[in-house]
């Protein structure tokens, strides 16, 4: 897959809707029986990605339509400049356990569920929320002074100031990216922090 053309390239890009096979692979997982959301606000998102050797991956979102445009053309940029991005999976692969999919380092964004510790719903409940490599750019919450990471064996990668490969930060290519195309960062967050967060927010 590394001597594909342009066109081939161009052709392994693209957005549909929710097949009837795609759906059979998230009901009942990342769209869960009492989903609110039509899954005809969801778009299936096809995909090419490069691991940290530069060899090119092919990858698989589920994402609400309002962003949908807007992660294609991110994760086309991140392939072209060969940005590292080791996975990019179907969370269903891993039954809708967001803790099992970030432990392997899974990027994700539609999962029917709620923020962590609370019961509202995530903006990955609506396909709105992306999270890329997630190990290594872990969510960190302080609860009863004691810090809180997720995915739990992302430890190594708690301290920011570190180095270590697939390390999201302020003014790197994929924050760039994501913020030029109107998300907000996880990693600016005050009363906890999500690195591997991105999301965007509609009126
Ligand atoms: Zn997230």
């Amino acid at each position: 897959m590394n001597t594909m053309t342009e066109s081939e390239i161009n052709t392994m890009f693209y957005i549909s809707e929710i097949s009837d096979e795609i759906f059979a692979r998230i009901k009942g997982k990342s769209y869960k029986d009492n989903c609110t959301v039509p899954v005809t606000d969801l778009r299936y998102l096809h995909l090419l990605h490069k691991d940290l050797d530069g060899v090119t991956h092919e990858g698989e979102m589920i994402c609400n339509v309002k962003i949908a445009e807007d992660v294609l053309e991110i994760f086309r940029a991140l392939y072209d400049a060969g940005y590292p991005i080791e996975k990019v999976r179907l969370i269903d692969e891993y039954d809708a356990d967001d803790e099992r999919s970030m432990a392997d380092n899974n990027c994700s964004s539609f999962n029917f569920r709620t923020v962590s510790y609370s019961t509202k719903l995530s903006n990955h409940a609506l396909g709105l929320a992306v999270d890329i490599n997630p190990l290594y750019n872990p969510y960190i919450k302080t609860l009863n002074g004691k810090p809180h990471i997720e995915p739990a064996n992302a430890g190594p990668y708690v301290d920011r100031s570190a180095d270590y490969p697939y390390k999201l930060e302020e003014g790197d290519l994929c924050y760039r990216l994501f913020i030029e195309h109107g998300f907000s960062w996880g990693g600016h967050w005050q009363s906890c922090k999500d690195y591997q967060h991105f999301e965007k927010t509609f009126e």
